[in-house]
């Protein structure tokens, strides 16, 4: 089993690259803002409430998302691993995984951090918005949910550091010399 997450700040190109993970190592998807999106879409009692959030660009609350994580890990229970898109976001969140995956004997492995500079990412954001239709894509909201990654994931990245399983990748360039990069780390694991 190969557990991984794949962390950076929105844009940074963790839904591009997840895909072609997906395909190759045959991991299994767990994107949180896919999940709350789709409840969304559905109005569920969890959507109604999530949105309320996503909207203005916030994170939605800890025992929300990890609610939804520990009941996509009881979906799943024969795979060859996972990858965690968009999760955790927060410290409380990282904790949290640590514990839900300890109990089922199945580390996270690997943490892969795609750096992108803060001009490029706006850019990408705001050409994602025009396309994307996602309500969350509007400049005001975006610079918000920059902000809140300052604020709460960033200090994620320093928690998988000090458990020594984070690797830092470029994410400016072509998306295929990206995903090059993160195989040639995730193959030394596998
Ligand atoms: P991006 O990849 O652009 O960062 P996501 O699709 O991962 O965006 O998330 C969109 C929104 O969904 C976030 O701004 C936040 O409101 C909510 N969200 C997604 N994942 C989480 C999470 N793990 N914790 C809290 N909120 C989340």
């Amino acid at each position: 089993m190969f557990n991984l997450v794949l962390f950076g700040p929105p844009g940074s190109g963790k839904g591009t690259q997840s895909a072609n993970i997906i395909e190759k190592y045959k991991l299994v998807h767990i994107s949180t803002g896919d999940i709350l999106r789709n409840e969304v879409s559905q109005e569920t009692p969890l959507g109604l409430e999530a949105k309320k959030y996503m909207d203005q660009g916030a994170l939605v609350p800890d025992e929300v998302v990890i609610g939804m994580i520990s009941s996509k890990l009881d979906e799943n229970p024969e795979v060859n691993g996972f990858i965690f898109d968009g999760f955790p976001r927060t410290v409380a969140q990282a904790d949290a995984l640590d514990n839900l995956l300890d109990f089922r004997q199945n580390p996270i492995n690997l943490v892969l951090s795609l750096k992108v500079s803060e001009e490029e990412l706006k850019n990408r954001l705001i050409s994602r918005g025009q396309v994307s239709g996602r309500s969350d894509d509007t400049e005001e909201v975006i610079v918000n949910r920059i902000k809140e990654y300052h604020a709460k994931t960033s200090p994620v990245a320093d928690y998988y550091q000090s458990k020594q399983k984070l690797t830092e990748i470029k994410g400016e360039g072509s998306v295929e010399d990206i995903f090059r990069a993160m195989c040639s780390v995730i193959d030394t694991f596998i």
